[in-house]
């Protein structure tokens, strides 16, 4: 047996209680009343990787800290960047966990907790590959700076600054990143397109304060009314957004993305079924995989203003708001949808309202060409570990960074995803196979293997 799949044989048990070690620490970035264990997590990270003989350091923000994390072996060998993310997303509804959302468990071989997939299991995989590597070779086959960060959960508020800043101490060769998912159980899968995002929140002010709904209702205007009718005229009811100019910039699918689309779509009608929902809709004239990757969104992720509490409360709200994410495709932008969003919203909302917005922030699409440096690495690297040839696909999330690499370190980014699309990421029992997190483990250190610039050789 090869000494990496050897060593990740023996160490396997450990492996799993340090992970769930990590996984303790409930280091929820949204919440501010979590800050001390989002530091915790960073210094879990700081401390580990201190071990492993990694010159680190802590960097703070006006946010949660970056950790950043470089072994430089060779200086003749190429570098990778390795990014995760140490936060997680809030654990709520805390009543759908079937056990605490930070008291990992393993059930069936899957690690239940909050981060287990969504990243720290995913990131977690990446250091026990580089502990596999100096273990067995006594040293690393290519120089590893690792970037991880407490935010990404929010937005990455304060990544872009701190790279733009910190350039040279993350100067690579190519960046990986493992926060997506195979396609399926034992289908790996090589990620080529992101969707980014615009976050807005509107604001629908009327009279200064609540007023009795029998008093005054019917002469003044009702917030949460108006804030319905402006949503209402977002979209039609074919699905298309309804903002002009937002369509603009997006790139169209290729035939041959649409050609493997098809080749990879699952039943509408399963789908539907899991989901427990009566009935699928999206924009017309296009598949389900074609909306979920490749077509922009405009969703209303909460709308709250007046009484939602037990009973009646017969009252005109004063205020109503409304958070909205797009994810926009291919060359869309977040600034420019952003304007375009509001001054949409700005002209069809009635006079008698006063309108505002709160940003909360964005980040580009992405899509990494097929041939991209190193691109064939990662696909050998993935067939060792998963015993497959990994597919390729899009995904219709957003991991600002990948972008933010792109564009100040001049990095394309390889997304090795190791998880899978039912680990429930964002939602109660979130989880990580065990098998999926050694799979990850051996993909990861055979991906630092092959980059090795051997002699005489070009990168393989
Ligand atoms: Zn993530």
């Amino acid at each position: 047996m090869d000494p990496v799949k050897k060593y990740v044989q023996e160490q396997k048990d450990r492996f799993v209680k340090e992970l769930a070690g990590f996984l303790r620490i409930p280091s929820v970035s949204a919440k501010s009343e979590r800050r001390e264990a989002c530091r915790q997590a960073a210094d879990f990270l700081l401390q580990e990787l201190g071990r492993l003989g990694f010159s680190t350091s802590l960097h703070e923000t006006p946010g949660h800290p970056i950790v950043t994390a470089s072994r430089m072996d060779d200086p003749a060998q190429p570098t990778v960047l390795i990014y995760g993310h140490y936060d997680v997303q809030p654990e709520e509804p805390l009543d759908l966990w079937t056990s605490p959302p930070f008291e990992p468990r393993i059930v069936n071989g899957n690690l239940y907790a909050r981060g287990a997939s969504d990243d720290k299991g995913q990131l977690y995989a990446h250091i026990k590959a580089v502990e596999t590597l100096i273990r067995t070779e006594g040293k690393l086959p290519v120089n590893v700076t690792f970037l991880l960060e407490g935010e990404e959960e929010i937005a990455s508020t304060h990544l872009e600054a701190f790279i733009e800043e910190n350039r040279e101490i993350l100067q690579g060769d190519v960046a990986v990143i493992s926060d997506s998912s195979q396609y399926g159980p034992g289908m790996p899968a090589i990620c080529y397109g992101l969707r980014g995002i615009c976050a807005d929140e509107i604001r629908v002010q009327g009279a200064n304060r609540d007023l009795h709904s029998g008093s005054y209702g019917g002469a003044v205007p009702n917030p949460c009314n108006v804030l319905c009718e402006i949503i209402a005229k977002l979209k039609d009811e074919t699905g298309r957004i309804q903002i002009p100019g937002f369509y603009e910039d997006v790139l169209e699918l290729e035939a041959w993305e649409r050609e493997a689309f098809a080749a990879l779509a699952g039943d509408d009608e399963d789908f539907r079924r899991q989901l427990g929902v009566a009935g699928l809709h999206g924009e017309e004239g296009y598949t389900t995989l074609e909306r979920k990757w490749a077509r922009p969104t405009l969703d209303v992720n909460g709308l709250f203003g007046g009484y939602s509490g037990e009973g009646a409360k017969t009252i005109i709200p004063a205020w109503a708001g409304a958070k909205i994410t797009m994810r926009l495709v291919p060359n869309q932008q977040p600034d420019k949808i952003r304007h375009l969003f509001r001054e949409y919203v700005r002209r069809v909302a009635p006079a008698y309202v006063t309108v505002s917005f709160v940003d909360h922030s964005g980040g580009g699409p992405v899509r990494i060409p097929r041939d991209a440096p190193f691109m064939n690495t990662a696909v050998q690297a993935l067939e060792y570990g998963f015993g497959r040839k990994p597919v390729f696909i899009r995904e219709g999330g957003s991991i600002p960074v990948v972008s933010t690499l792109e564009r100040k370190l001049g990095l394309k980014t390889l997304l090795l995803g190791f998880g899978l699309p039912d680990d429930n990421a964002h939602a109660p029992d979130e989880k990580f196979s065990l098998a999926d997190y050694e799979r990850g483990i051996l993909t990861s250190a055979r991906f630092l293997q092959l980059c090795a610039k051997t002699a005489g050789a070009e990168t393989r």
